[in-house]
């Protein structure tokens, strides 16, 4: 049973996660120095999403701050370089330890032709995810019921996904190759927003 939470400007002091917490975030677009965050998304692995929603310009959010910087709770994203970017700049926090389950697919599934979200719930859970809502605009004063399925939806199943992808990992003995880049990640976003690209960097 799924149950959304929405808060507005940050997470309530009394919601809290241990573990590991799945996280997404929706921006105005994917150039992020011209596109504002606008939603915080996480959720518990066990139906819960909580959406905090920021107000341009209005990022003081110490609760949520604190949580993505805390070292005893993981945090998994689809495509962490994006949204770790995105944390870092809006919100001034470097966000560690991560998981992303889109690096950990494409080290444990080299036959899989694509890594989205989308695909991994299909192939991975038998569940199939409704993209509509992704270029929806999320500056909106008013965010839709659908608005809010969509954005919830995004971190419902990364628990679920990361537990597949571990398993294929160890199967293929590849875990610490997975570890290597997701302790290198956090560096990715800031170096993102720093102008460098890091693969470019590694190129001779
Ligand atoms: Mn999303």
């Amino acid at each position: 049973m799924t149950q959304i939470y929405f808060h507005e400007g940050d997470l309530p002091a009394s919601v809290h996660f241990s573990g590991a917490v799945a996280v997404d975030t929706e921006t105005m677009g994917l150039e992020l120095h011209r596109d504002r965050l606008c939603l915080v998304q996480l959720g518990d692995g066990k139906g819960n999403a909580h959406i905090a929603r920021f107000k341009k310009g209005c990022y003081d959010a110490p609760n949520l701050k604190a949580l993505l910087q805390d070292a005893s709770v993981l945090k998994i994203f689809q495509y962490a370089r994006f949204d770790v970017a995105a944390l870092y700049l809006y919100l001034g926090v470097v966000c560690a330890p991560v998981y992303c389950t889109k690096v950990a697919s494409k080290i444990a599934r080299t036959n899989a032709p694509s890594h989205s979200l989308k695909s991994l719930c299909s192939s991975l859970l038998g569940v199939e995810l409704e993209k509509e809502q992704q270029c929806s605009d999320w500056g909106a004063d008013e965010l839709s019921e659908e608005q809010l399925k969509y954005a919830a939806n995004d971190v419902l199943y990364l628990h679920a996904l990361k537990e597949k992808l571990d398993a294929l990992l160890e199967r293929e003995g590849r875990a610490a190759y997975a570890r290597a880049c997701f302790d290198f990640l956090p560096h990715v976003g800031m170096m993102d927003i720093a102008g460098f690209d890091c693969c470019d960097v590694l190129v001779h």
